[in-house]
């Protein structure tokens, strides 16, 4: 606040100072009249974001104070502005009615927004997760809480690294931290998650410290949060963020959509909350055994159910978003017509249950003994709101007719106000002879007798003057005056009633919550099951046989989910991924482009779907229940942690070697490309021997080194597998399909003879090459890496070699170094 310079601050300002001063991270929004005002360093920020104009207040003085302002009406659009760039805005109203004021009206800060807690601005498919972390001896506690569906978790992480997979998983955007962070911690943090950090000291443990924060920043009721429920990171099928992004589960690479995701493939739901369950079971995916069954056996029931299935959809399309009415209604922030959608939600849940009932599976039972209708709650709506309602909550039409003896008292008297009026318009029309005498109302004038000026001279002496208009005047009379008391007084009574019996209506409301959240589940949970179904029997897939025995892996035909939808199962080539009992590293080659990392994606999106609960696209499918997927894939260049491609890619094959067990599934693809030749050989295959020998994982390992294929010799569960190609009619068909054994290594030179290049290159090449592999030292028996020299042999001596060597570099000037370089370009 280096702006406050001037010693006479007036009241007004004292009284920002004394609000901002508790909200030094927060934009402050500060009421004055129709406006919002920002001051000091606020005012100059928000200016350059939000493109405000940027003035002062006291413009004259020798120290001008920088302010900005938005019109109140509006002043939502900024705030969702601000919050989602990242910042935190806290907004302060005036606390009384300016007219009641002695001095400087009464103002403090009534909302806190913070990009964690905003509930008003995001599409309903997605949460928006607020976490806390803390620290428990060397241990790290982790709550995450959702303001607008109620959804509220804890667990324990063993150590940073793990905090930090979890937030990114979750796509917070804010943490809160109940401990003092280090410096390399709050780098990562802002860095490399981009979050806010939000401190909060006071309170027993993690969810508590949450919560305090929550209630500091919201100032509301907040009933509607539920106990935060207790999860452990290892009851579900283990990855890291890399390998959900390299994976595309929920959101793509090109634009971080949920286009081309798996996601997006077996989104059939029909509900929000539906939606965002789906999300989290495939971020999710299980590792016990009899809750897969469950899920696999309902599908199965509501595949064969092909009526009921259609039926149930149309009941769930009637639902609507439960979790986040509920969240309304506990906010105070409902209105009339989400109440009505609350009770037309209800409604439908009937329908559903029968559905579920007709099925006559016995995992549904617990399903269908949550489905509540919870009849109480839809007797309450239906009884109080009117059908008409609208979101107006101050003008009336909210409350039906019957429902409150006195509303409907007033509301007779409107109606009779409104007869003895026209009676009054008749009578007194007869008595003057004024034939176009008519009674008006608004709001300025309240009722009035409207006399155009061309029939004046007939208005009787009772007529009591009001207002002279341009071509007419408006008059009153002592009967009309009590028309108007009786009519005034009995709208903004009712209005007035029709309001607070709509609080207390909401306020009701507030104890079937509870109950709401768990309806709310189940819809989500039969929505994410009945989609599953969907989208099994549209693309035909296959339930899978899950053991917990045996680690045999036998695919036949498996197809890429996502890649087969988009390109049409005719044209996709279906691939067997047959690991039996003895093997456990496939390692696979063939040319670029011809399959090989989509066939190892394949098998990893075939286990999530396994434990998912989900059918597979394949024929056939027997496979273990897997409890983490590692991955290297791709060229994920993490550059804003500032690691180059090949750092990432050891940590990633780090994660691996480090975590994984003999129940876990590892995807290496190109594993040491980042590294010079030999180099990255080296590793790949002490990588290789270190699972082959240490971690019996399930590994599939794409590989361009060629020489690696030996391996099998030495490494008994280790075998070989390839993309056959095909030539014909003189060009190089991709198959696409995986085979036993090692590819052919002459493959490069085959393809570079039928793309054309010239025969005396080509022969060249092959001589190069045998003689490569001649002397080429073998990897898998020698220990020593002297005869690793590139280009040893002898060879005939190019022209440029010759030129080369005949140059005289240390009795040239640069100019003819240059000339020299032109010349042995074009020579090449
Ligand atoms: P590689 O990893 O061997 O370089 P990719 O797995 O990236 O090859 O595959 C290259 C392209 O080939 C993919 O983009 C896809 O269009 C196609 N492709 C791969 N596998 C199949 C398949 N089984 N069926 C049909 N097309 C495939
Ligand atoms: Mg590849």
């Amino acid at each position: 606040m280096d702006f406050i310079t001037q010693e006479k601050i007036s009241p007004g300002m004292q009284q920002y100072l004394d609000v901002k001063k508790d909200y030094p991270d927060a934009f402050l929004l500060f009421r004055m009249g129709d406006f919002y005002e920002l001051f000091y360093e606020d005012a100059v920020n928000a200016a350059q974001i939000l493109e405000l104009t940027l003035t002062s207040r006291n413009k004259n003085a020798d120290n001008p104070i920088p302010m900005a302002g938005v019109p109140h009406k509006s002043v939502m659009e900024y705030v969702e502005k601000l919050v989602n760039l990242g910042y935190k805005v806290a907004i302060a109203d005036q606390l009384e009615n300016p007219k009641d004021a002695i001095g400087v009206v009464k103002r403090g800060v009534t909302q806190v927004i913070t990009p964690g807690t905003t509930v008003d601005t995001l599409s309903s498919s997605d949460n928006n997760f607020l976490v806390g972390i803390d620290k428990v001896a060397d241990n790290f506690t982790l709550a995450y809480l959702d303001l607008a569906t109620g959804e509220f978790k804890r667990t324990e992480l063993v150590n940073f690294a793990a905090v930090c997979g979890e937030i990114a998983s979750l796509r917070a955007r804010e943490v809160v931290v109940g401990f003092n962070l280090s410096d390399e911690q709050r780098e990562v943090l802002t860095k490399q998650h981009n979050l806010l950090i939000s401190e909060e000291f006071t309170g027993e443990d993690v969810c508590e410290k949450l919560m305090n924060y929550v209630s500091r920043t919201q100032l509301r009721d907040l009933t509607h949060i539920q106990e935060a429920v207790h999860y452990e990171i290892a009851d579900f099928l283990q990855m890291d963020y890399a390998t959900k992004t390299a994976l595309e589960l929920t959101i793509n690479k090109r634009d971080g959509k949920k286009f081309g995701t798996l996601y997006g493939l077996l989104d059939a739901t029909k509900t929000a909350m539906g939606t965002r369950m789906l999300k989290s079971w495939i971020e999710h995916p299980l590792i016990d055994l009899a809750r897969i069954q469950k899920r696999q056996g309902i599908v199965t029931a509501l595949i064969e159910n092909f009526f009921e299935r259609a039926d149930l959809i149309e009941a769930l399309k009637g639902v609507y978003d439960l979790e986040r009415l509920a969240s309304r209604v506990s906010f105070g922030k409902a209105v009339p017509i989400d109440l009505l959608q609350l009770s037309n939600s209800l409604s439908n849940v009937p329908a559903i249950r029968n559905v579920m009932k007709v099925m006559g599976s016995e995992l549904l039972l617990d399903i269908i003994s949550n489905l509540d209708e919870i009849p109480e709650l839809s007797n309450l709506i239906n009884a109080a709101i009117d059908e008409n309602a609208q979101r107006s909550i101050t003008e009336g039409g909210i409350i039906k007719k019957g429902y409150n003896a006195q509303l409907d008292k007033y509301r007779e008297a409107l109606t009779e106000g409104n007869t003895w009026r026209l009676e009054l318009e008749a009578k007194e029309k007869e008595k003057t002879g004024i034939s176009g005498l008519k009674i008006e109302y608004n709001r300025q004038d309240g009722f009035y007798f409207h006399v155009t000026n061309s029939q004046l001279d007939r208005v009787p002496s009772y007529f009591i003057y009001k207002k002279a208009l341009k071509s007419a005047t408006r008059y009153t009379t002592p009967d009309l005056e009590a028309i108007e008391i009786t009519v005034l007084e009995a709208q903004e009574k009712s209005s007035n009633l029709e309001y607070t019996l709509f609080q207390k209506v909401r306020e009701q409301i507030i104890k079937y919550i509870n109950r709401l959240q768990v309806l709310a589940a189940t819809v989500a949970e039969i929505d994410c099951l009945q989609s599953l179904a969907t989208v099994a029997e549209k693309y035909n897939y296959t339930c899978p046989l899950l053991n917990e025995t045996s680690h045999e892996v036998k695919i036949d035909k498996g197809r890429h989910a996502v890649i087969e939808a988009v390109m049409g199962d005719q044209e996709y080539v279906a691939n067997d991924i047959h690991l039996f009992d003895g093997t456990n590293i496939q390692l696979i080659t063939g040319p670029n482009m011809s399959g090989k990392s989509t066939y190892m994606r394949q098998f990893a999106l075939l286990v999530i779907l396994a434990q998912i609960g989900s059918y597979l696209p394949a024929e056939a499918a027997e496979m273990p229940v897997f409890d983490a997927i590692f991955t290297r894939i791709g060229a994920s260049d993490n550059l804003i942690g500032g690691e180059s491609t090949f750092m990432v890619e050891m940590s990633e094959a780090n994660q691996a070697i480090q975590h994984a067990t003999a129940n876990s599934l590892i995807l290496f693809d190109e594993l040491g490309r980042g590294t010079a030749t030999y180099d990255g050989m080296a590793l790949a295959q002490a990588i290789i021997e270190y699972i082959h020998d240490h971690i019996h994982a399930k590994t599939l390992f794409a590989t361009h080194y060629h020489e690696l294929t030996s391996l099998d010799k030495t490494l008994k569960d280790l075998t070989n597998v390839h993309v056959s190609t095909l030539e014909q009619n003189g060009e190089v068909v991709f198959l696409h399909k995986i085979s036993d054994g090692p590819a052919d290594k002459s493959y490069g030179i085959h393809v570079a003879k039928i793309a054309g290049l010239p025969n005396d290159l080509l022969t060249r090449a092959d001589v190069i090459l045998q003689k490569l592999e001649n002397q080429s030292p073998n990897l898998v028996n020698s220990g020593n890496s002297e005869q690793m020299e590139l280009f040893t042999f002898d060879s005939k001596e190019s022209e440029v070699e010759i030129a080369l060597e005949a140059l005289d570099i240390m009795n040239m000037t640069p100019i003819e170094a240059m000339n020299q370089l032109v010349k042995l370009k074009e020579l090449l």
